[in-house]
């Protein structure tokens, strides 16, 4: 089977469990993350109708984006580190990966240098996994406080990695978790309606992470192959 193939089963399940949770499909993006891949592949995608596409390393990021169709949405979802930013500001629509209020400190800097407004979102490690990057869901709030007050960063939402787990039931507990964090920063008006999005659900779990809330859920095994 194609690239075109398993992306429309893909979204194919994502309707699937928008139905089952009473959801409306457009509530639910899809990223198809390309990481390691060629851009051949991308390109067949983009042919089956994909125009967002997510990568975890800012120099595959910018060797690609000039080789694809502009109208491709480009997602950062990997580790950003605080030097590599300059290059990366104005390449995206959405970094996903911010993991510390530095970060965002720097993003926000080089942002207002290039006179224009950065939009991210803040990367929870709801796990407490040693190995992953992001804030504890306890520092969460007071970051986005001090971040909400940076005039070239929108905090549009939050983005997790769970755990791997060969079972998707076992990671329903973590998108919960971070659903019902989310909801409770939206009522208490913490990001002055700037929060839509949370990104979270990969090709072993998304369709758990859909009917846990995900607006955004990033599948590239599923779409791409195994890397
Ligand atoms: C690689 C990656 C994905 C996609 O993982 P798959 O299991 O291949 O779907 C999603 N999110 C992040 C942050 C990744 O690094």
């Amino acid at each position: 089977m194609g690239i075109q193939t398993y992306l429309h089963r893909t979204e194919e399940q994502i309707a699937e469990a928008c139905k089952r949770a009473g959801r409306d499909q457009r509530e639910v993006t899809l990223i198809a993350v390309s990481k390691t891949k060629p851009v051949e592949l991308l390109k067949e995608a983009y042919e089956g109708g994909a125009r967002q596409f997510g990568e975890n390393r800012v120099q595959e990021l910018l060797f690609k984006i000039p080789q694809m169709p502009e109208d491709v949405r480009w997602h950062l979802i990997g580790h950003l580190q605080t030097n590599k930013v300059r290059q990366i500001v104005g390449k995206t629509c959405l970094i996903h990966s911010v993991d510390s209020v530095k970060l965002a400190r720097e993003i926000e800097k080089e942002s207002e240098k290039q006179n224009l407004v950065t939009d991210i979102l803040l990367e929870v490690n709801v796990a407490e996994e040693e190995s992953k990057f992001g804030f504890l869901l306890d520092e969460t709030e007071e970051a986005l406080k001090i971040i909400h007050d940076f005039s070239h960063v929108r905090v549009c939402g939050l983005m997790t990695v769970a755990p791997f787990v060969e079972d998707a039931e076992k990671n329903r507990p973590v998108f919960r978790k971070l659903y019902e964090f989310y909801v409770d920063m939206k009522t208490k008006n913490i990001d002055n309606g700037s929060m839509t999005t949370l990104s979270m659900g990969m090709t072993g779990d998304f369709q758990v992470a859909i009917e846990e809330g995900a607006t955004m859920v990033r599948v590239g095994t599923g779409i791409f192959g195994a890397r």
